[in-house]
């Protein structure tokens, strides 16, 4: 009886300790009932793709972001490609965008041909710096190498200050588009991102990993009515039936016309009813992650590391939450490394696109020291709406104890 005990509690001190050393992600989705029922109605629909869901979703988001249109795409990578064909970026153009971020920033630019710089960051804030961009474009214009389009990449939900990249663009005349695919939900100035006061377009993703999600997703919105309907023409083979459009005789019914080399860029109705649903708790996962980041704020206790800042005027949808560490490179490391093994998910955003092999061949002298030593004393910790108080407590106690056993 009592051996039978004693294993008992054996087994439930393994089963707890099974538990504590879960794997806690970095990010990950957050699916109800709900959200499973919305993608069930539309598996028993007449409509699995262009049907009435894309629709409706892109009018809610014109409804929460405040924008004019909006176009889903099946991924914010096809959004961008397609935001830069439809403002006729090309051959000889010069596009700039973070070195902060994910690839897809700056492989659209690639996509249509046209020439790819790399802007440094700010290191408290993580995003471009715009007092380096100043310099930059001021020496840019002596040569006439101007941008046409700068990306501004709301790195972890938040942005930089808009309201001043704006004043930049009408100096130096280059078009923004947004890379907000960490900022659905965001504000700055009090008026959502999205709204494309500051842009001519902006972009959000819907991974998995991000604020909402559709499956695989983005979405691209804009107050420009003709550059919408470029958004759409490119999204389906450019392929239009409308009538007023028509360049040849309308032959019947069956008739529609291609004006363009388009793609299959569409969302399909089944992931547009997911992202429809998800967006119905925008709001509240916003709210849960705002939690998450005070509970960081007040429990990090360790001079040896910081949250980075959030940008005057900007209320971040906090995407990520990046920590900066007073370490050398290798103590970094080794601190990461022994967070991975205790199963905490740590993550590196980013390591600076401008050192990937695909854009070191290009032979151009990219300047970005800001990034490089960013990257070096970095790292993104757990954060999404279901992680639990007790997996917060166990996150910053080990981060404190690694940081105390260096
Ligand atoms: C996720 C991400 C993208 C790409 O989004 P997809 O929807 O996966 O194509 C682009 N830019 C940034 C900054 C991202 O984080």
């Amino acid at each position: 009886m009592r051996s039978e005990t004693s294993s008992l509690i054996i087994l439930i001190i393994h089963l707890r300790l099974v538990k504590m050393s879960e794997f806690i992600p970095y990010g990950r989705q957050d699916i109800d009932e709900n959200d499973i029922a919305e993608v069930e109605k539309v598996l028993r629909s007449e409509y699995l793709t262009s049907g009435p869901k894309v629709p409706e979703f892109e009018q809610k988001i014109c409804h929460y972001t405040g924008a004019r249109h909006s176009v889903a795409f099946n991924s914010a990578t096809s959004a961008l490609h397609v935001a830069l064909l439809s403002l006729q970026v090309g051959k000889n153009d010069w596009v700039w965008t973070s070195t902060n971020t994910f690839v897809a920033s700056a492989n659209c630019a690639e996509y249509v041909g046209a020439n790819v710089d790399f802007l440094d960051i700010d290191i408290q804030t993580g995003q471009i710096c715009l007092d380096l961009l100043e310099v930059k474009l001021k020496k840019a214009s002596k040569c006439n190498l101007l941008p046409k389009v700068i990306i501004p990449v709301h790195f972890g939900g938040a942005c930089c200050d808009m309201e001043r990249l704006h004043r930049m663009s009408l100096e130096y005349s280059f078009m923004i588009v947004e890379d907000a695919s960490h900022a659905l939900g965001a504000s700055f100035n009090n008026d959502k991102v999205g709204n494309c006061k500051y842009s001519v377009a902006t972009i959000f993703s819907l991974h998995p990993v991000k604020i909402i999600t559709s499956g695989e997703g983005g979405i691209l919105t804009t107050n420009i009515k003709s550059l919408h309907d470029r958004c759409c023409l490119y999204r389906s083979h450019g392929i239009t039936r409308d009538s007023g459009e028509f360049v040849n005789e309308n032959q019947g019914l069956w008739h529609y016309e291609q004006h363009l080399l388009g793609f299959n860029y569409r969302l399909s109705d089944i992931h547009a009813a997911l992202g429809l649903s998800q967006l119905r708790r925008l709001d509240k996962f916003i709210k849960d992650r705002t939690a998450i980041r005070q509970f960081y704020e007040e429990n990090l206790n360790c001079n040896l590391i910081s949250l980075i800042q959030v940008t005057p005027n900007c209320e971040s949808s906090h995407h990520l939450a990046v920590v900066s560490c007073n370490l050398d490179s290798e103590q970094h490391k080794q601190v990461f490394e022994r967070l991975r093994s205790q199963g905490i998910g740590v993550q590196l955003h980013y390591e600076p696109v401008h050192l990937q092999p695909y854009y070191q061949r290009k032979g151009i002298d990219y300047n970005c020291p800001n990034a490089e030593y960013y990257a070096q004393r970095s790292f993104s910790l757990p954060i999404f709406p279901s992680l639990s108080q007790s997996s917060l407590q166990r996150i910053c106690s080990q981060l404190e104890y690694e940081l105390k056993n260096l």
